[in-house]
C-alpha cells in the first residue's frame, strides 16, 4: 500500500497545477510578466549584449571562464581595456564605456542567478582609480615643426665617412615622418618600389596596408614635395640615400668605400640633387625598381660603411630621432617619432591648412582625429578669439 502511494507520487505531473487564484491576481501576474521584459530599454539591452560578447571574447582569448567570472578576471579585463589605444595614441575605451561594459557583465550574471563579479570591491576600486588617472590629461608626444626638423637634419654630419651613411638615411626617415606624416611602422615597412619619382610633385609614396588600414582600402599615396631650398627638400634626401644604396651593393670593399666617400664628401646644400630648379637628378625611376626595404640598418663600423639588407624597425626610428635631437642640442623628453606626424598637422594648420587637407595628408577618415591635434597643439586654430581684432 505504501509502495503504491510512492509510485503515485512519482507519476504525479511535474508541472505544478494551476494555482487557484482569482481573476485579479491572474491579471497582476500577467502585468508583472510583461513588465519583466521592459525593465531594460532596447538600447541598453543591445549595449549589454555587445558588452557580454566582448567579455566572452576576452575570456576565450585568455583561457578564462566568463560565466561565472572570477572578480580577478574582471579586473584583468578592466586593465586590458584601459591600455588599449587607437592608432593616434588615444585610449580606445573611455571610463564611461568601461563602466557600461561592466554593467553588461554584471547583468548577465544576475540574470543567471549568479553573484555579480563587477560589484567586487577590487573591481570597483580599480575603475575608480582609472577614472582619477584619466581625469588628468594624457601625455601626448609634442610636435616637431619645420624649423625643428631642418635643425635636426642640419646638425647631422652628412659629409663624413662612414657617419654620413646613417645621416643620409635618417634625413629620409625624418621627411617621411614630417612631410609624409607617416607612422614609424609605416616608414619602416616601405620598400623602394613604393616610391615613385614625379616631375611636378616630387616623390609619391604608396604607404600600403598599415595598422590603421589593414585592408589598404583608404587612399594611401602621400607626397614628398620639392623643397624651396635643398635644406628642406625631401626628394633631395631620397635621391642621396638611394644613390648610397646602389653604391653599397658593390662587392669589392675598396670600390664600395671609394664610391660612398665620394658621394658623401660631395654633399652640398647649394643645389638640389633631385631635379628641382633645373638641377640634375641623382637617381631615376629604374633605381627604385626593387622590393628591397627603403630604410635599412647600417653597420656601425668605422672602416666600412655597409648597409644591411634588412629594414630598420619602427622602434629604431623612434630611438634614432631622440638621439638626433640630442645631437642637435634639443631636449628629447616628451618627443617621439610620432612628433613628426603631429608636427605636420600643427605646422600645416598654422600655415592655414583646412581640416580636409590635413585629413588627406594624414590619411585620416575622421575629422574628429584632426580636432584632437588642434585641441592639443593649435589652441588658436579655428578659434574666434583670433577674430576679435585685438
Ligand atoms: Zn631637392
Amino acid at each position: 500500500m505504501a509502495a503504491q502511494v510512492r509510485l503515485a507520487a512519482l507519476n504525479a505531473p511535474t508541472v505544478p497545477p494551476e494555482p487557484e487564484v482569482d481573476d485579479e491576481l491572474r491579471e497582476l501576474e500577467e502585468i508583472s510578466r510583461s513588465l519583466e521584459g521592459h525593465t531594460l530599454s532596447a538600447a541598453t539591452r543591445r549595449a549589454y549584449a555587445t558588452a557580454w560578447r566582448a567579455f566572452e571574447d576576452f575570456c576565450t582569448g585568455h583561457g578564462l571562464e566568463a560565466l561565472p567570472a572570477h572578480p580577478e578576471t574582471v579586473r584583468w579585463y578592466v586593465a586590458w581595456m584601459s591600455t588599449q589605444l587607437d592608432d593616434d595614441g588615444v585610449p580606445r575605451f573611455s571610463v564611461a564605456t568601461i563602466r557600461q561594459r561592466l554593467a553588461g557583465i554584471g547583468e548577465r550574471h544576475l540574470r543567471g542567478g549568479l553573484l555579480d563579479p563587477t560589484a567586487h570591491r577590487g573591481v570597483v576600486d580599480l575603475v575608480r582609480g582609472l577614472a582619477k588617472l584619466r581625469a588628468t590629461r594624457p601625455r601626448r608626444k609634442r610636435p616637431l615643426l619645420l624649423d625643428d626638423v631642418v635643425r635636426i637634419i642640419a646638425a647631422m654630419e652628412h659629409d663624413t665617412y662612414p657617419g654620413g651613411v646613417s645621416a643620409t638615411r635618417d634625413a629620409v626617415a625624418l621627411w617621411l615622418g614630417f612631410a609624409g606624416a607617416l607612422r614609424r611602422s609605416e616608414a619602416a615597412a616601405l620598400t623602394l618600389d613604393r616610391l615613385e619619382l614625379h616631375v611636378v610633385d616630387g616623390v609619391h609614396v604608396h604607404v600600403g596596408a598599415s595598422k590603421a588600414d589593414p585592408e589598404n582600402a583608404l587612399p594611401d599615396v602621400v607626397v614628398l614635395p620639392f623643397g624651396s631650398s635643398p635644406a628642406s627638400c625631401p626628394p633631395c634626401a631620397v635621391h642621396r640615400w638611394v644613390v648610397l644604396l646602389g653604391l653599397a651593393r658593390q662587392d669589392d670593399a675598396r670600390t664600395r668605400r671609394r664610391g660612398i666617400m665620394q658621394q658623401l664628401f660631395s654633399y652640398g646644400l647649394e643645389e638640389h640633387v633631385c631635379g628641382a630648379a633645373g638641377s640634375t637628378a641623382l637617381i631615376s625611376s629604374a633605381d627604385l625598381a626593387s622590393d628591397a626595404p627603403l630604410l635599412r640598418a647600417t653597420y656601425r663600423n668605422r672602416k666600412d660603411a655597409r648597409i644591411h639588407a634588412r629594414a630598420v624597425t619602427g622602434d629604431a626610428l623612434h630611438t634614432m630621432l631622440l638621439s638626433r635631437m640630442v645631437e642637435a642640442g634639443m631636449n628629447p623628453a616628451a618627443y617621439g617619432f610620432h612628433s613628426l606626424r603631429a608636427g605636420h598637422v600643427t605646422q600645416a594648420r598654422r600655415n592655414g591648412a583646412s581640416t580636409e587637407e590635413i585629413m588627406r595628408a594624414g590619411r585620416w577618415s575622421r575629422a574628429a582625429t584632426v580636432d584632437v591635434y588642434d585641441r592639443e597643439f593649435n589652441p588658436a586654430a579655428r578659434n574666434s578669439v583670433m577674430r576679435l581684432g585685438l
